[in-house]
């Protein structure tokens, strides 16, 4: 059966993940229509939580980072559900011949730690007084060794890029993977000098809101991109949309069709706003040529397999902390295994522990094709080997995430420069979402909230 319903509102988003549930909150709050087009059944996105034999556990993300004035924004509005984690999330492990050892954090633990050579601890009194690079396109790789020396790169940013991007230092340029490090080099031509100098220099209004806390919600993350989707009105969402395809109108505005429930829908909007991935954009525009994407799908995305690993009446004394991270160096296929209940009251049962083992990634990008019985013999033989467990677990959910992490990698200046000129090519339409600004959760919600903010400027005030 098909019946066809044009709805006009201002602004139609694509996506109900993190971007777009915060995209049409704003929206609404400036007292604008939006309506959000999903092709799965739920919303959240990356984002879900689950709630089995007492655990509470992600598929995606576990925590994110205060690491923008618009995320702590968005948790003081949603203050009942705001989590920061225990002041054991600031204890971070690296792996090293088959031990974790904790991140140093100040000049004693720095001179002390067997992470970093003898070399490298004197080498790196010498920083201030390097050359700043010149190359924009210079991977962090190349940025840490030159300024650093190379056991930083090995034992420090390998295992923390493979925690953050699943990615490959040797691979991500650092201007767009890691821009504030960038700039850090570029305006003050050191890290150490920079950072002096920033602490120093007068405060952004509003920076004292960056805590850089470890964040989660009560319940689990999926409590806050429910919350925002009852903010929005669920009616506001429509799930379950497949075949969307968005076309510009004649007339100036834009048009989503799509199928809900077996009918045939058609969408006017203003606005148009993607959030998906690179992949999932080409079906969505059929008006552009396979030249005009090809800069963007040449973004490639780390893929990750995350296992939810519970176990009731188990403690971990020598791993109480956010986590351990693995350099590539000491292993292939894990990334790192969180421990999120000792970071948060209500994720495992009391006495009991919940881990969250990520493996994969661009230093094992097959492993996504594991079968669950290898993915389980993994799992079970790092546990053994690097925390000495060697116990059936209570609790065992694996998630495989294909195109879990974009790699701002040497392809982004193009990507970007494609995406502008889309974008002015075809006003009101917005190419958002993890494609640019930033992967983590707090990029996510920052960008949503200046792109509200951004749209409402540009749409009628009549229409208010
Ligand atoms: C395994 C994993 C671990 C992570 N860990 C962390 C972490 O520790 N900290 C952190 O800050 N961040 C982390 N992230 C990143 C974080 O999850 C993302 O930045 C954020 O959730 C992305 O939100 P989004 O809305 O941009 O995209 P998504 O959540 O991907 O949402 C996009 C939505 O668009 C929908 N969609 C796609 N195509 C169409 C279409 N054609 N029509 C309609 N709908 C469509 C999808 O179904 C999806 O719901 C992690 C991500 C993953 C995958």
């Amino acid at each position: 059966m098909n019946k066809e319903e044009i709805e006009q509102v201002d602004v139609i988003i694509i996506g109900a993940g993190l971007t777009g549930l915060t995209l049409a909150y704003h929206l609404r709050r400036l007292g604008r229509k939006v309506q959000i087009l999903e092709s799965s059944q739920h919303v959240g996105g990356a984002i879900q939580t689950f709630h089995q034999e007492g655990f509470t556990f992600e598929s995606g993300p576990n925590t994110g980072v205060v690491g923008s004035v618009e995320v702590a924004e968005l948790l003081e509005q949603q203050s009942d559900l705001r989590l920061i984690a225990d002041p054991s999330a600031k204890k971070r492990l690296i792996l090293k011949g088959g031990r974790f050892y904790p991140l140093p954090s100040g000049p004693k633990s720095g001179l002390q730690t067997p992470l970093i050579s003898l070399g490298d601890k004197f080498r790196v009194l010498l920083e201030p007084f390097r050359k700043p690079g010149t190359d924009p396109d210079e991977t962090l790789a190349h940025l840490v060794e030159r300024r650093l020396g190379k056991s930083y790169l090995d034992y420090a940013v390998d295992p923390f890029i493979g925690g953050i991007y699943a990615g490959d230092p040797r691979r991500l340029v650092t201007r767009f993977a890691l821009p504030k490090l960038y700039a850090l080099e570029q305006t003050y031509g050191s890290f150490i000098r920079g950072a002096i100098a920033k602490r120093r220099a007068p405060k952004a209004p509003k920076s004292e809101l960056i805590t850089r806390e470890v964040f989660a919600t009560h319940g689990g993350l999926s409590t806050l991109t429910d919350r925002l989707a009852e903010l929005i009105g669920r009616k506001r969402i429509h799930l379950g949309v497949s075949a969307c395809s968005l076309t510009p109108h004649p007339e100036g505005h834009w048009e989503a069709r799509y199928i809900q429930a077996d009918e045939s829908h058609c969408l006017r909007g203003r606005h148009i706003v993607t959030t998906c991935t690179a992949p999932q954009l080409q079906s969505l525009l059929p008006f552009l040529s396979e030249a005009d994407l090809a800069p963007i799908l040449s973004l490639r995305y780390a893929p990750v397999v995350q296992v939810s690993w519970g176990k009731r009446e188990l403690s971990l004394p020598h791993f109480h902390a956010f986590g351990g991270l693995v350099p590539s160096l000491e292993d292939k296929q894990l990334l790192g295994i969180l421990n999120p209940s000792a970071c948060f009251p209500d994720r495992a049962p009391e006495g009991g522990t919940l881990l969250s083992i990520f493996l994969g990634g661009m230093r094992s990008p097959e492993l996504i094709e594991a079968s669950d019985e290898e993915i389980r013999q993994i799992v079970s033989d790092r546990l053994r080997r690097l925390l000495g467990i060697d116990y059936e677990p209570d609790l065992i959910r694996i998630f495989r995430h294909r195109h879990a992490i974009p790699q701002y990698e040497a392809s982004s200046e193009a990507r970007l420069t494609q995406i502008s000129t889309l974008e002015a090519l075809h006003p009101g339409l917005h190419l958002a979402g993890a494609i640019r600004d930033g992967i983590g959760m707090s990029d996510r919600v920052r960008q949503a909230t200046l792109l509200a903010h951004e749209l409402d400027g540009q749409l009628p005030t009549y229409d208010k």
